[in-house]
């Protein structure tokens, strides 16, 4: 149905156009992708996945109108009203749009219609489309953002949001509004650039740059090649900064707040020429997420290879001195360093998360999957509850207390110090309507269509595909799995007819080899880090097994601390937890504070430490619901593996506790430097569990190493 219209939109054109398994790919001059993305429902989320889902919809992204009525209620101006008029209202229907469509919930798609419909009918005829902009500025309300109604960014998200409405439904206004606005931005931009109302909007430019490309792909109208070029050049010049080596590090620029100091367009090539990704405070944590993929996103039109180098290099540099073990960075909102306590925003977990899931479509890069595997399969379940009903707007990967507190975070002055704590408005606003995108926008691209007519499996969870391959037979295939709490993925083929197409599968760069067997023979085994293609006639009933061992592995962070990591997932110290509700009746509202129960002041040994696979004791707990090889799929459309009661794994090994490694500032004080620690050797050790980071609230994740 879906691959159905996708054709037909495109042969309007009247001209031939070549089909990946129901994708579009890139249209001349484009350079041609490896991977290529599949419309919002062709793959369909089952077990854990489906579940996590269904939360979802019964908690705040079903119900956001009505948790949160002052901002995306009846007033916000993406319906027409006087209210809020910027980013909110297009983020929530971000996440709310994929997820009522790919759940086929007609009480979703019933809230998420009025925005749509009004967003298409407001189109003026010059081609502006969203909030009608005020004549004369109105009078500031408090947590409502109305002005900047002109401005360029908010448009950007709800593109995002109308792409995949139209990938749904095929609603042939939605490239009608595209064309005509992108006309518009074309005559506009010169006079009133990306960053004419916000610098948000050149920061985040590749988000536009991306939108022009794929409606490029459906109309092939050259114009909007034109538009592309200008849209680059006003972004911000990641690739460039990405690639400073000698970026500036005196006093001079030390007073500076570099993220939002001018830096407009036209930019400032001595200024842009000492900025590199080291600084502290170089660049917000959000615009750092979504700008990371801009070079990506460029290089399909301007095919120079140092725009992945300098994303490369930019994820190195930011593992290096800003980076914590699930995958994200020390930003709060600013980049903030290397210090497990820095917090991470949940706006910049689903962004660099949809960043990747861009990335991995133009460049194939086995490394941008396993990175988007552990942000989503650790970072993104640890921040939101367990009923979807509340966020914290940072997490830290050592969290042991969250309380309204002051910690030594950039912003949390402006906050109420409420930055740590479950709420809806704690900390700020922007992730309430931001988060929803993370987890149904993984499940689209948890499958691509390949350049050579085939299919990928590029990230593993419990899920069908169905589409059609380069013969145009349909094809539908099922992973049942456990992953990321098992080690083997089974692919069920179901086709008509045989077919012969390529099925490409991930292996992860954590495993050292893995083995393929086809309908229970042992078929090939491929070492990680790489995509295994298995070409095949296949048949119907046909099935394909992934076996990926996974080992305990360690990681080195600040003051040689240790992070560890069993295949795609962080473990972190279990930390009983004490929750309180906190009637707080200020803009940050009611919130939940979470003490320890439990001591957390433990280091690991550094016995276990040289030698994980015997120091860490792995185990399946034994509560975890179901049997067999089915023990976490489909099987079981209730199970919740995200808290610490039913944490489907475990590893446990012994630790010393660290007397003088205390609280500051009510969260974990300064890691002890890991020499190891000789003072405490002649103390005695004591059994640990580790379990999850996804499944945690409160945790150690890099761990002193003691004697
Ligand atoms: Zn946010």
């Amino acid at each position: 149905m879906v691959a159905a219209l996708v054709l037909l939109a495109a042969s309007c054109t009247g001209e031939e156009r070549t089909y990946q398994a129901a994708g579009l790919q890139n249209r001349l001059p484009l350079a041609p992708n490896p991977y290529i993305e599949l419309p919002l429902g062709t793959v369909r989320p089952e077990g854990w996945l489906l579940h996590q889902l269904k939360l979802m919809r019964d908690g705040m992204t079903g119900h956001l109108d009505e948790l949160y009525p002052p901002v995306v209620g009846s007033r916000n101006g993406w319906l027409g009203g006087d209210g809020d008029g910027w980013e909110r209202g297009p983020y929530w229907l971000d996440g709310l749009v994929p997820l009522a469509w790919l759940l086929e919930d007609d009480s979703l798609k019933a809230k998420a219609m009025p925005w749509i419909e009004w967003t298409l009918n407001s189109q003026t005829d010059e081609g502006y489309f969203g909030p009608v902009p005020f004549e004369t500025e109105p009078e500031p309300e408090p947590g409502i953002q109305k002005s900047r109604r002109r401005d360029w960014w908010p448009k950007m998200v709800m593109l995002k949001v109308l792409q995949q409405y139209y990938e749904a439904t095929g609603d042939g206004r939605v490239t009608d509004l595209m064309s005509r606005y992108f006309r518009y931005q074309l005559a506009r931009l010169p006079d009133t650039p990306l960053d004419h109302w916000s610098f948000w909007a050149n920061r985040r430019g590749g988000d536009n740059l991306m939108m022009v490309y794929w409606l490029y792909n459906i109309t092939g109208e050259s114009f909007l090649l034109e538009l592309a070029d200008l849209i680059h050049e006003q972004t911000f010049p990641w690739t460039e900064v990405f690639l400073n080596d000698d970026c500036y590090g005196g006093a001079e620029l030390d007073h500076l707040y570099p993220y939002n100091t001018g830096n407009r367009y036209p930019f400032d090539d001595s200024l842009i020429g000492r900025l590199c990704v080291e600084q502290l405070q170089a660049f917000h944590c959000v615009n750092l997420a979504q700008g990371i993929k801009e070079p990506v996103i460029r290089s399909q039109q301007d095919p120079r290879l140092e725009h992945l180098a300098a994303v490369k290099k930019a994820f190195r540099d930011i593992r290096r001195f800003h980076g914590q073990p699930q995958g994200m960075y020390g930003g709060d909102e600013p980049l903030h360093g290397g210090v497990p306590t820095q917090g991470i925003e949940l706006c910049s977990v689903v962004e660099l998360m949809y960043s990747l899931e861009k990335m991995i479509g133009v460049t194939g890069d086995v490394e941008f999957m396993d990175h988007l595997e552990r942000i989503a399969y650790n970072a993104l379940p640890a921040q939101i509850s367990d009923d979807f009903s509340s966020r914290q707007y940072f997490q830290q990967a050592n969290q042991v207390m969250l309380t309204r507190h002051r910690h030594n975070f950039y912003e949390e002055d402006h906050h109420g110090n409420t930055d740590l704590c479950f709420g809806l408005l704690t900390g700020y606003p922007c992730c309430t309507c931001n988060m929803h995108q993370g987890w149904p926008k993984l499940v689209t691209h948890l499958w691509y269509g390949t350049a050579d007519g085939g299919l990928a499996a590029v990230m593993f969870a419990p899920c069908t595909v169905r589409t059609r391959t380069g013969d145009g037979t349909d094809v539908s295939i099922r992973q049942v799995t456990g992953y990321p709490f098992e080690e083997k993925v089974r692919f069920l083929i179901s086709l008509p007819r045989p077919s012969a197409f390529p099925l490409h599968v991930r292996i992860p760069g954590w495993c050292s080899e893995a083995l393929l067997s086809l309908n229970g023979r042992p078929l090939q085994t491929e070492p990680g880090g790489r995509m295994a293609v298995v070409h095949r006639k296949w048949e119907d009933g046909d099935l394909l097994e992934l076996h990926l061992p996974m080992k305990t592995k360690l990681e080195r962070w600040v003051e040689h601390s240790v992070s560890v990591h069993r295949g795609p997932l962080v473990y972190a110290l279990k930390i009983g937890e004490s929750w309180s509700h906190v009637d707080s009746t200020d803009q940050w509202g009611a919130f939940d504070e979470v003490r320890p129960s439990d001591i957390w002041n433990y280091g690991l040994l550094e016995a276990a430490v040289l030698d994980p696979e015997n120091g860490f004791e792995f185990s399946v707990q034994a509560q975890a619901p179901g049997s067999g090889t089915d023990r976490f799929s489909a099987e079981n459309p209730e199970f919740y593996p995200w808290s610490i009661d039913s944490a489907p794994v475990l590893l446990k090994t012994r630790g010393k506790v660290i007397p003088d490694w205390t609280l500051y500032r009510e969260m974990a004080g300064p890691l002890p430097h890991s020499l190891p620690l000789q003072h405490l050797e002649n103390e005695h050790s004591e059994l640990i569990t580790l379990i999850p980071y996804g499944c945690t609230t409160l945790r150690i994740t890099e761990f002193p190493v003691v004697r």
